[in-house]
C-alpha cells in the first residue's frame, strides 16, 4: 500500500510519498464443498451503485453454516469492516429459503434442511472509493474479493473455488484470476482469490511483453490515459520491471495487471499491491505527475517483497482480525526504498534525482516526533494522529539505504541488500512460510561479512536515535549537505483522503493556531493556492518566500460542512534543508559501492 500523504509540520513545503477477533475459536461451521461465486454487476446495478454476489456450496446435513466477510484487504492494514456494507442477505436450498442469523458482526449462521445445494445471496454498497474496497460507476466496477466472497468460519482457506462475472455484453472484465470459461475464472485457495481484484465494465486495455511476460494495463474511465501518456506509462513499466526482477532473478506472475481508476472526487493517489496486479487509484493532480513512475514501481516490487517474501506474522493472512508485525517497514519502507532504487537503475531518473528522492524521504522523517520503526510498523493498524502513521514508508525507505551501504562496505561490495532480499525470498517464501525479525538479521549480517548489526538495531529500529547519515553516507561516497534558510511554516500537519486534506495536528503558538485553524479542518486554499493541487506548496513558497513577515495570507477550511475564510499572518522559520549529494572526496572503494548501489551490481 501506499498513500499519499502531505506533512506541513515544520514549513509549508509538502513533503509527498505518493498510502476483532470476534468469532474466533467461538465456533466452526459445518464443512461446504464445491464452493462458486457468482457476481452480478449490470446497468440496473450500478444505477443503485451495488454489486450482487451469490455463494453456492454443497452441504452434506443439517449443522449450520456459518460464513464470514473478511474485515481487512491484505496491503491496507487498518480495519474496515466490509460487512457493513453488505444488504438483503438470504439463502436457499432446492427453491425454499432457509433460516439463518448472526453469530457476530461479519458471519451469518445459515441452517441448511439437509444433503444438498445451498444458495446465499447479498447486495453489496458500492460506493467507497477505496482500492481494499468496491466502487461502482454508471458504466464500471472495481471490486475484491475481501468484499463480496464469504468463508465457511474455521474451516481453513486452503479450497478451490470459481467465480462468473455476469454483466452487460458489451462490458470488459479484468482480473489476476486464471480464466476457466467465458467470464469464468478460478483460484485454487481463499488467499488467492480475494487477492486478484476485478474491473467490470467499460475501461482501456492494452498489454505488452516486459521481461519476457504479458504486462496489462487497465485504466477507467475509458480516454483517461490515452496518447502521450498512455506511451509514458508503458515507457515506466519497461523501465522498472527489469530492475526490480533482476532484484529477486525471477518473474513470479504469468501475467500481471496494472489496474489504474482517475476521479476528480480523489486527491492524491493510492496503490494497492496484490501478487499479480495492483489497484492504483488517482486524482487528477496525480495522473502522469512525475510520482507515478515510482507509485508503479512500489507497487510491483511488492508482488516479492509482501505478496510472497512476507513476515511471518502475516503468514498466513488471517482475515478476522488485524496482524501487526513490527516488520512492516521492511514490507513497505524497503519496498519504497526498491521503488527509488528501480527509478535509477531504469534510467527513469540520473543518479541527483535518486539523491533528491531520498532528500525528500529525510525531511519527512525529520519533521516528526521521533519512532522507532518496529513501533510505526505496529501502530499503523490505529492510525496514530501524531503524524507518524506512515513513518515507516520513507524511514523504512532510509534504512534500507543505510543497510544496503553497510553491506556493501563490508563486503568490500561484494553482496548488497540485493543479495539478503533474494537469500530470504528462496529460504522463506520458496518453503512456504514468513521470515522472522532473528532471521532477517541473521541474513544481512551473513551478506556483511559477519559485521554485527545488535547495535544498529537497538538505536535504530528498536529504537528512536536519529540516523547516522554522517557516519554510513561517506562509505557509499555520499554525504548530507546542510543548508540553512527562511522557509514560511503554516504549523499544521495534514493527511490527504479521498474527500480532501485534512488538518491532523495544529503545533502551539504557530500562524494557523492563532488564525483558529483546528484538528478536523479540512483545507480548501492556503494563500490563493488550492490544497488539493499536489503542487501547491511549491507554488505557494515560491510566491511568498520573499513577502515579508507578518504579511495577511487567507486560509480557506471547511469545518461542520461550511466553508470559512481564516485570516493568518505569514510567519518564517529558520529551517535546516538536508540534501543526499556526492563527496567529491570519495576513496575509490566508497565510489564503488555508490556505483555498485545506483546501478545494482555487486563486485564479482
Ligand atoms: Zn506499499
Amino acid at each position: 500500500m501506499r498513500r499519499k500523504v502531505i506533512l506541513l509540520l515544520i514549513s509549508i513545503l509538502a513533503v509527498g510519498t505518493v498510502h476483532d477477533a470476534a468469532g474466533q475459536g467461538v465456533a466452526t461451521s459445518a464443512a461446504i464443498t464445491d464452493i462458486s461465486y457468482d457476481v452480478t454487476f449490470t446497468r440496473a446495478n450500478a444505477e443503485k451503485r451495488q454489486v450482487s454476489s451469490a455463494m453456492t456450496f454443497t452441504v452434506g446435513g443439517t449443522e449450520p453454516v456459518l460464513l464470514s466477510i473478511p474485515e481487512w484487504t491484505p496491503g491496507a492494514y487498518e480495519i474496515d469492516n466490509f460487512a457493513r456494507n453488505i444488504a438483503n442477505f438470504s439463502a436457499e436450498e432446492a427453491g425454499t429459503a432457509l433460516s439463518w442469523d448472526k453469530v457476530d458482526p461479519d458471519t451469518w449462521r445459515v441452517r441448511p434442511r439437509g444433503i444438498g445445494q445451498v444458495t446465499v445471496r447479498f447486495d453489496y454498497l458500492a460506493d467507497s472509493l477505496d482500492n481494499a474496497n468496491t466502487w461502482a460507476r454508471p458504466d464500471f466496477v472495481l471490486f475484491n474479493g475481501t468484499n463480496l466472497f464469504p468463508y465457511a468460519e474455521g474451516r481453513g482457506y486452503d479450497f478451490p473455488a470459481s467465480v462468473t462475472v455476469n454483466t452487460e455484453a458489451g462490458w470488459k472484465v479484468v482480473t489476476g484470476m486464471t480464466p476457466a470459461g467465458p467470464r469464468r475464472y478460478t483460484a485454487s485457495n481463499y488467499h488467492d482469490l480475494v487477492d486478484m481484484p476485478f474491473f467490470v465494465g467499460q475501461f482501456d486495455l492494452d498489454s505488452a511483453q516486459i521481461s519476457g511476460t504479458w504486462v496489462r494495463f487497465a485504466s477507467y474511465p475509458s480516454g483517461s490515459v490515452t496518447g502521450g501518456p498512455r506511451v509514458a506509462v508503458w515507457a515506466a513499466l519497461k523501465l522498472v520491471i527489469p530492475a526490480e526482477v533482476k532484484v529477486f532473478g525471477e518473474v513470479p506472475w504469468t501475467t500481471y495487471t496494472v489496474m489504474q481508476i482517475i476521479d476528480p472526487s480523489y486527491s492524491g493517489g493510492s496503490g494497492l499491491e496484490h501478487q499479480n496486479s495492483h489497484v492504483d487509484v488517482l486524482g487528477p493532480g496525480m495522473a502522469g505527475s512525475p510520482v507515478m513512475p515510482s507509485l508503479y514501481a512500489h507497487e510491483i516490487f511488492h508482488t516479492w517483497n509482501v505478496k510472497r517474501l512476507r513476515p511471518s506474522d502475516l503468514w498466513p493472512y488471517r482475515y478476522d482480525e488485524p496482524q501487526p508485525t513490527t516488520l512492516l517497514w521492511i514490507s513497505e519502507g524497503i519496498t519504497d526504498y526498491y521503488a527509488d532504487l528501480a527509478e535509477v537503475r531504469g534510467g527513469i531518473v540520473a543518479p541527483k534525482g535518486f539523491y533528491d528522492l531520498t532528500s525528500d524521504k529525510m525531511s519527512q522523517v525529520e519533521v516528526l516526533p521521533p519512532t522507532a520503526l518496529e513501533d510505526a510498523s505496529l501502530s499503523t493498524w490505529i492510525h496514530p494522529r501524531d503524524g507518524t502513521e506512515y513513518i515507516y514508508y520513507p524511514k523504512g525507505s532510509l534504512a534500507g539505504l543505510l543497510i544496503d551501504i553497510m553491506i556493501r562496505d563490508a563486503s568490500d561490495n561484494h553482496r548488497s541488500l540485493d543479495d539478503v532480499l533474494r537469500t530470504l525470498y528462496n529460504a522463506a517464501y520458496k518453503t512456504g512460510r514468513g521470515f522472522t525479525s532473528d532471521e532477517w538479521w541473521a541474513t544481512v549480517t551473513k551478506a556483511a561479512n559477519g559485521k554485527s548489526f545488535n547495535d544498529f538495531y537497538a538505536r535504530f529500529i528498536d529504537g528512536r536515535a536519529p540516523f547516522p547519515y554522517d557516519q554510513v553516507f561517506p562509505l557509499a561516497g555520499l554525504r548530507v549537505s546542510r543548508d540553512t534558510t527562511h522557509v514560511p511554516q503554516l504549523g499544521i500537519a495534514s493527511l490527504q483522503d479521498s474527500t480532501g486534506l485534512h488538518v491532523t495536528q495544529v503545533i502551539p503558538g504557530s500562524a494557523a493556531a492563532a488564525a483558529g485553524v483546528q484538528p478536523g479542518d479540512q483545507l480548501i486554499s492556503v494563500g490563493g493556492f488550492n490544497a488539493n493541487d499536489p503542487n501547491w506548496t511549491d507554488q505557494f513558497r515560491s510566491r511568498y518566500a520573499r513577502q515579508a513577515e507578518g504579511t495577511e495570507l487567507p486560509v480557506v477550511i471547511r469545518r461542520n460542512g461550511a466553508e470559512q475564510t481564516l485570516t493568518a499572518h505569514l510567519h518564517f522559520v529558520l529551517r535546516i534543508e538536508s540534501r543526499l549529494v556526492e563527496d567529491s572526496r570519495a576513496s575509490a572503494k566508497a565510489r564503488r559501492v555508490r556505483e555498485g548501489l545506483l546501478r545494482g551490481m555487486t563486485t564479482p
